[in-house]
């Protein structure tokens, strides 16, 4: 199991895991001590709320597998900075937040050559649960990120 998690970053650390309806639920944390403010580039320590944030990956073995992490919403601390309050990003999960990059990366592979109703029935039997909008979404923001 750890093998897995660092195949998505090396930033991950294992907590622990259990099989919910056939679905890996795996608890992962970051090891960043401190994050950056999107906005001013202040690095911020302080953390303002905990909460899990659910993420969909790749499936091990025939089943799927939903990623719990562990995060932050930080507070900046730069008194000049409008923003007050941000959540951690992380360069592995894709821009919708709900999904790995190796995730997002697949589901465009099988799109490509399948109608997004498709795509969503076999990815969904295969490996993770994509509603239609978004993979058509998806594949939107794809072609505009290529022109
Ligand atoms: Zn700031």
């Amino acid at each position: 199991m750890e093998e897995f998690i660092k195949q998505i970053s090396d930033d991950l650390i294992y907590v622990s895991h259990s099989i919910i309806d056939g679905v890996y639920h795996i608890r992962v944390k970051s090891k960043e001590e401190y994050k950056i403010c999107p906005r001013c580039g202040e690095k911020s320590t302080t953390v303002h709320t905990k909460y899990i944030r659910k993420i969909n990956d790749l499936p091990i073995g025939d089943k799927k597998v939903i990623l719990e992490l562990e995060t932050y919403k930080l507070k900046c601390k730069n008194n000049n900075c409008a923003t007050k309050v941000f959540s951690s990003r992380y360069s592995y999960i894709g821009s919708n937040c709900y999904k790995t990059k190796r995730l997002e990366d697949k589901i465009l592979e099988v799109s490509t050559n399948l109608s997004s109703v498709k795509a969503s029935k076999f990815l969904g039997e295969n490996i993770a649960n994509v509603c239609k909008s978004s993979i058509c979404n998806m594949i939107k923001k794809n072609q505009s990120d290529n022109q």
